[in-house]
């Protein structure tokens, strides 16, 4: 363990053991300390500094199974902690600042403490990379979005925007056209670096227009977006597009730094996973979209966390 973690350079006292320890609280880290905890295994989750995750950041969650009228990312969230809590879950909004996976039994340090586990869940998910324009988080869940899956069906009949020229810029942008009236692509390069396919399919699709070598300036509204304002590059002409959302497709940055130098990532920075839900050290586990730039839906993470959470537990169970 690194020791500059800590400025005062006092050893941090061992407050317990817990038999599993997820580092992070959004479906994934909630899910599996359900199933842990009903196992019976002492279980401990470190929120983190956001606790729920990027469910706390949207509003309506229309998809997630078992809510016949949708519910509020936030109440998803919140009644997740509640279950994990009832079934006896400890939870720490805290942040884990360090871990040590070389030796049995893990260290994790916080801020405050240092704990001790038998295994690891880590669910720390993926934050979705910023545009940097002004007024991007002031709408955030108003209009700006990350997540067309998520919010595309809010957008009916409107003329909206979509960032980013790769596959996943391509992606939301021709899922958006079921919805939308027009999809604008604002994209910072004269190509666009998605595959040839999704390219050609993008193309193909005549609700999407796109504007090459710009970049968005400004989002602006009232209770929601309204407006953005672009330039282009090469002239710098500024101009102004009327719509009323923007998906940010600029990729992902899995939550991994704490990660660094003892866990196994693939090619794009994600946990890569050796047997299951296992990353390459034997005991500790990872669930959600810290391994998954797949799927990345609160669902997919929630069934994630629940295989992680059975692992951990036949792997406990043999380790006896
Ligand atoms: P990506 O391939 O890294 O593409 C990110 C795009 O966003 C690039 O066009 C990049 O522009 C642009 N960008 C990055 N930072 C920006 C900024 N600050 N401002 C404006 N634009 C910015 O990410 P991704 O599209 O999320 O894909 C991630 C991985 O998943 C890729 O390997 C991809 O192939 C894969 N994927 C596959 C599928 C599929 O096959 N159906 C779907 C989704 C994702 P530049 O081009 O100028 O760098």
């Amino acid at each position: 363990m690194q020791a500059e973690v800590r400025s005062d350079n006092k050893k941090p006292e061992i407050r317990k053991k817990f038999d599993v320890l997820i580092i992070g609280a959004g479906p994934a880290g909630y899910t599996a300390a359900i199933y842990t905890s009903r196992a019976k295994r002492e279980t401990l989750i470190i929120s983190g500094i956001l606790p729920g995750g990027q469910l706390m950041l949207t509003t309506e969650v229309e998809n997630f199974p078992g809510f016949a009228k949708g519910i509020m990312g936030p109440e998803l969230m919140t009644t997740m902690r509640e279950q994990a809590e009832r079934m006896g879950t400890t939870i720490i909004d805290d942040e884990v600042v360090n871990v040590d996976f070389r030796h049995k039994p893990f260290k994790i340090l916080t801020y405050s403490e240092e704990y001790e586990a038998d295994a690891v869940i880590i669910a720390t998910g993926a934050t979705p990379r910023k545009i940097g324009a002004k007024g991007e988080q002031e709408f955030s869940a108003r209009g700006v979005s990350y997540c067309a899956t998520c919010d595309g069906p809010f957008f009916k009949n409107q003329e909206i925007v979509v960032a980013g020229g790769g596959d996943s810029a391509m992606e939301e942008a021709i899922f958006l056209t079921k919805f939308a009236n027009k999809v604008h692509v604002i994209h910072r390069k004269d190509k666009l670096r998605a595959s040839k396919v999704m390219q050609d399919r993008a193309f193909g699709n005549q609700k999407i227009q796109f504007h090459w070598n710009t970049v968005i300036e400004e989002i602006k509204g009232n209770q929601k977006v309204n407006q953005i304002t672009i330039k282009d590059t090469t002239t710098n002409n500024v101009n102004t597009l009327e719509v009323g959302g923007i998906f940010v497709a600029i990729g992902h940055e899995p939550n991994t730094k704490l990660f660094q130098g003892q866990i196994d990532f693939d090619a794009n920075g994600y946990i890569a996973l050796k047997n299951h839900t296992q990353t390459n050290i034997e005991g500790v586990f990872a669930a959600g979209d810290v391994h998954d730039h797949r799927y990345r839906q609160a669902i997919t993470a929630a069934a994630f966390g629940c295989m992680a959470a059975i692992d951990v537990d036949k792997y406990l169970a043999e380790r006896k």
